[in-house]
């Protein structure tokens, strides 16, 4: 599966994959986590009491240079806003190396921010493209004497919130999870209780903090349990953090994934939601109500229901094609969502066959077979389109695609229909 943008979400399911076998098919969920920028994430964190370095965010160089001055520290942290990890060890199309850099003059920040903003980064976990560069964060840098690795994540295996930890942070946690797992240190949390006492001193201490420095991070593992419930967050990733020489603990880097169930409860969180990282398209079809996820090939796929796209996805591949894309139509359709769903489909130019795989259960059949005669006469579709329906009035929607006189090629089942769509492809 080729989900496009890799943000630092699906850092978070890897990390989640590697601790806890997740199934498979549970990454490629229906749910589009909210997703915020680190400057986003850390102004939560400070209202919650959670301690970040002073910071501001720029989206000139000017403004990075002014922000540089005023914060008067003694050295100055800038750091490219993008949703992908691994920013520090980056590259910029403007031939800069380094998302995150650190200099004490405030006309080097300005300088820096000048080969940031605008230019795309490209990370390990961004598309080789990278993404453009529209924000930076001028923070107060910190000298770090340790770096460790926290995180407080929802999870399906233990019906609930986990804490996990390493003393191992700063890098990579997915490496350190598959090489030393002996070092991923993992705490139950009781939704009802919330983390006590005894857990946030013992995860402090398996993160490696001593005296003074262990009863700072419990009280900050304590903090952050607060903000993630209090957001009703699906994560949040710390990593680094870390501590100072001073004798601080400090929240260096950001994550924070918000549960799009709570959205009702949550409106200010969620107007804070930036798309234009995102698939356009994807984009683009959440706001019908519909799931889009991008993938390599060239037969689009339209289902409803994920079980069916990934069965769908699985078939193609097995007669030798590959999927474009699936389009997820879910339970209660509208005729007017098929035809959104046809121009999103059709909108990706790699596409050259489409097949549609609808089990009709709470679906009416004939709603989607109006909705495919609809659009294929309004936007003039010259892809080959075919079909296999099933289940809840079926008959009347073959009645329909027959009667509509247009080039529909109907199959009689799932494997039939994955073996023409192949070949039509094959034929091109
Ligand atoms: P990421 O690469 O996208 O995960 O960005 P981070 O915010 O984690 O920064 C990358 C690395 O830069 C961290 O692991 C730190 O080693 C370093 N770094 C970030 N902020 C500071 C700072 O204030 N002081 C120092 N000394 N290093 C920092
Ligand atoms: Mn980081």
């Amino acid at each position: 599966m080729a989900a496009r943008v890799a943000s630092r979400a699906v850092c978070g399911a890897a990390l989640r994959f590697a601790l806890f076998h997740f199934n498979k098919s549970s990454q490629i969920s229906s749910r589009r986590w909210l997703n915020l920028q680190e400057y986003q994430s850390k102004q939560l964190m400070q209202d919650c009491g959670v301690t970040v370095q002073r910071f501001f965010v720029a989206d000139t160089a000017n403004s990075a240079l002014e922000a540089a001055k005023k914060l008067k520290a003694k050295e100055i942290v800038l750091k490219a806003q993008i949703l992908a990890g691994g920013r520090g060890k980056g590259v910029f199309d403007s031939g800069l190396k380094g998302g995150v850099h650190l200099t004490k003059d405030p006309v080097i920040v300005g300088e820096l921010a000048n080969q940031m903003l605008g230019f795309s980064l490209t990370t390990k976990q961004t598309p080789t493209e990278g993404v453009k560069v529209k924000k930076v964060m001028v923070a107060e840098a910190l000298d770090i004497s340790r770096e460790t690795y926290f995180a407080i994540l929802m999870d399906r295996a233990c019906n609930g919130p986990v804490m996990v930890g390493s003393p191992q942070g700063g890098v990579d946690i997915e490496e350190v999870a598959a090489s030393t797992p002996e070092l991923i240190f993992k705490e139950v949390i009781d939704i009802f209780e919330g983390v006590t006492d005894v857990q946030a001193v013992r995860m402090a201490a398996n993160l490696g903090f001593k005296g003074h420095l262990q009863k700072q991070a419990a009280d900050q593992i304590k903090k952050l349990y607060d903000l993630f419930l209090k957001v009703d967050a699906t994560q949040v990733e710390v990593n680094p953090f870390g501590e100072t020489p001073e004798g601080q603990v400090v929240c260096f880097d950001a994550k924070i994934n918000f549960d799009d169930n709570a959205e009702f409860r949550q409106k200010e969180i969620f107007a804070m939601d930036d798309t234009s990282e995102g698939d356009p398209l994807e984009t683009e079809a959440a706001k019908y109500d519909l799931k889009y996820i991008g993938m390599d090939g060239n037969i689009a796929c339209f289902v409803n229901g994920a079980g069916l796209a990934m069965a769908t996805c699985d078939i193609i591949d097995l007669h030798g094609g590959k999927p474009a894309n699936f389009l997820d139509l879910g339970g209660g359709v509208k005729e007017s969502q098929v035809y959104q769903a046809f121009k999103l489909l059709t909108a990706d130019p790699k596409v050259e066959a489409i097949l549609i795989n609808i089990f009709g259960g709470i679906v009416n059949c004939a709603i989607i077979a109006n909705g495919i005669t609809k659009a294929c006469r309004e936007l003039g579709m010259t892809v080959p389109l075919v079909v296999r329906l099933e289940g809840t009035n079926v008959q009347e929607a073959k009645r329909i695609l027959q009667e509509s006189g247009l080039p529909i090629m109907s199959a009689s089942n799932l494997d039939d229909a994955a073996k023409k769509a192949v070949a039509c492809v094959a034929k091109k």
